[in-house]
């Protein structure tokens, strides 16, 4: 073990709610559009600064996918996941690309996202 070595991103980030490393720039958002069990979720091009998980197969809204869960390597906490292996033909654009969780993130103004009312067991 020794040193973490952080990427550095320049512009408007996402970084993580609780130690501020660095994740993602705001131009390398795919869509805004997805939803997670805690609310917003975003996909992104590219996610930088986490470790991963096992590879899973998860059922979702949009048919089989093999993911794996992407943790913040500063301070271990998951984010969000990475999509490995879309079964669905029209699901394919996603392999490759990253989720962030919105309530597991800061936004470009530093700002937090609250999970709707209805599922904040963690609040
Ligand atoms: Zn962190």
């Amino acid at each position: 073990m020794g040193r973490l070595f952080l990427i550095d991103l320049e512009g408007d980030l996402y970084s993580c709610k609780h130690c501020k490393t660095a994740f993602a720039l705001v131009d390398d958002i795919i869509s805004k559009s997805f939803q997670c069990r805690h609310g917003k979720a975003y996909l992104f091009d590219k996610v930088v600064n986490v470790s991963v998980g096992e590879k899973e197969n998860r059922k979702m809204l949009t048919g089989m996918h093999t993911v794996v869960d992407i943790f913040c390597v500063t301070c271990g906490s998951i984010v969000g996941w990475k999509y490995e292996i879309a079964n669905e033909k029209s699901q394919k654009y996603k392999e490759g690309k990253f989720i962030l969780e919105r309530y597991k993130v800061l936004g470009p103004d530093g700002s937090e996202y609250m999970p709707p009312l209805d599922d904040a067991e963690d609040a």
